[in-house]
């Protein structure tokens, strides 16, 4: 076998097409006619958004959620339903999609970021403990990729300090932490079914209220819809907090209706595919695998593994064009630096001309703050994981992924 890199002029490892396939099909245009044939696109008096819920309700197995517009306003919603507001301090991941932390600052509230574990990526429980304070309100924690966070650790520690636990699962549809499904552990699981993720509707979100009490869906429920309680005889619009409007429309549950249905199929293949990766890796030096722990089954939104610079005596930019060269598509990195990084935080300036909620508590960002987060980010190499890629596409990405790291390693013990 020629094993010269075809970065360096060898042969490319990829050289048939990655599998595509089709999200949408007749499915979803059945549900859209007949969403628009009810003659009404609003949620509450049409049949598409309730379904739907009932249906993710059912796949969940919890009592209750609410739909929304998006996932940040999902997210947004568990937050005022948990009844954030000025000055509290919510603890959540650095390493996240800014729709983590949009609703957290909308309730004038201050994201406190706890560092990582440098192999899951996901929120180190000991991180989160010393980040506590008595202001601290609530943990945000994000099951990144769809891998599961340590959830047991995670819900000790806030039941300790009495705080409110929302688990973002844009990225984990159908994760599962020893057995339980993320998103239905902590006291509310947030989705978001915008066209990137396992299932799309164009835009959307969605809210589990894990107590199961009546009370506190009614609250989440009538957050999403500027604090109007509508399942009365009569709408009540007597109004006494403030709440945005972020409701789901028919049309966009008439696509979940139809998306919901492929869900356990697309989250099933990139399981497989992801495990795959990480089985096609064991022993390798110098890249460590995307890990998930032990008992836990993650659901691939990504692929993200790490090169060890030094091992390979390459660089992470050398590696990324190496694999590019092999015809393995991939990212160096996720974000290009943890969230709290970004000017918003670094100027305190998520309202113009103010400093406005970080003056509350005097919190200010730098870098620094979450060692391993930073080195995740500038160490990590990020492939895409779809449920239409054949298995053939994993095994050369993995025979790429081999070829580019043996090489480097060879070079480095001056054995080429
Ligand atoms: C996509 C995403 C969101 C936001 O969802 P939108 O529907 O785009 O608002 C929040 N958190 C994470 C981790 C995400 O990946």
């Amino acid at each position: 076998m020629n094993d010269q890199l075809a970065i360096h002029g060898g042969p490319k490892t990829k050289t048939t097409p990655f599998g595509t396939g089709r999200r949408f099909g007749f499915e979803e245009i059945k549900e859209l006619a007949e969403a628009l044939e009810q003659n009404t696109l609003f949620y509450h008096h049409g049949g598409k958004v309730k379904k739907f819920l009932e249906d993710f309700n059912s796949l969940y197995g919890v009592r209750y959620s609410v739909a929304a517009s998006s996932g940040t306003a999902a997210i947004h919603v568990a937050l005022g339903a948990a009844g954030v507001t000025i000055g509290d301090e919510v603890i959540t991941s650095p390493i996240t999609d800014q729709g983590t932390v949009v609703g957290i600052l909308y309730q004038n509230a201050v994201p406190i970021f706890a560092d990582l574990d440098p192999h899951t990526y996901n929120l180190d429980p000991v991180s989160v403990e010393a980040r506590i304070t008595d202001r601290t309100k609530a943990i945000v924690v994000v099951h990144l990729a769809g891998n599961p966070c340590d959830m047991d650790a995670i819900m000790e520690i806030a039941g300790r300090y009495n705080l409110k636990v929302i688990e973002d699962c844009a990225q984990s549809y159908l994760a599962r932490y020893k057995g339980r499904l993320a998103g239905t552990i902590g006291d509310y699981g947030c989705f978001s079914t915008n066209d990137f993720k396992h299932i799309s509707t164009g835009d959307g979100g969605i809210v589990t209220v894990n107590s199961g009490r009546e009370e506190d869906f009614l609250v989440a429920h009538a957050f999403a819809d500027k604090n109007y309680m509508r399942f009365g005889t009569d709408v009540v619009r007597h109004i006494s907090t403030l709440a945005p409007n972020y409701r789901m429309t028919e049309l966009q549950g008439a696509v979940g209706i139809a998306q919901l249905k492929k869900l356990p199929w697309i989250c099933e293949r990139r399981t497989a595919y992801g495990d795959r990766i990480t089985a096609g890796l064991q022993g390798l030096p110098g890249i460590h695998p995307h890990r998930v722990e032990a008992g836990n089954t993650g659901t691939y939104w990504f692929y993200m593994l790490r090169v060890d610079e030094k091992e390979l005596g390459c660089t992470r930019a050398e590696f990324s064009e190496a694999l590019k060269a092999e015809g393995i598509p991939n990212t160096p990195g996720y974000i290009p630096d943890p969230v709290y990084m970004q000017p918003l935080f670094q100027q305190l300036s998520a309202y113009p001309g103010s400093r406005f909620p970080f003056d509350l508590n005097g919190t200010t960002y730098e870098r620094g703050l979450c060692p391993n987060a930073e080195l995740i980010l500038q160490t990590a190499v990020r492939l895409s994981v779809n449920e239409f890629h054949t298995p053939q596409d994993i095994d050369d990405a993995v025979a790429a992924i081999r070829k580019v790291a043996i090489h480097y390693r060879k070079e480095c013990l001056g054995m080429s």
